[in-house]
């Protein structure tokens, strides 16, 4: 699949094992999502093709 799709977390989302990667549904930890791209399907251990990148958003008041 082409392009970015992006997915707001909510609580569901996220266990004590990490965080559900929207493509299958494996829950991988999110220091690993963040160095290697990818959830616990992905890349040699796996079938899952999604690459994966976590954004954390600040919202600031304007005063
Ligand atoms: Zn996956």
């Amino acid at each position: 699949m082409d392009g970015e799709q992006r997915v707001r977390l909510t609580e569901g989302d996220t266990m004590e094992s990490g965080l559900r990667c929207p493509e299958c549904g494996t829950y991988t930890t999110l220091s690993d999502i963040i160095s290697t791209g990818q959830c616990r399907r992905g890349g040699g251990r796996g079938s899952c093709e999604a690459h994966l990148h976590v954004d954390v958003v600040v919202e600031r008041q304007s005063e």
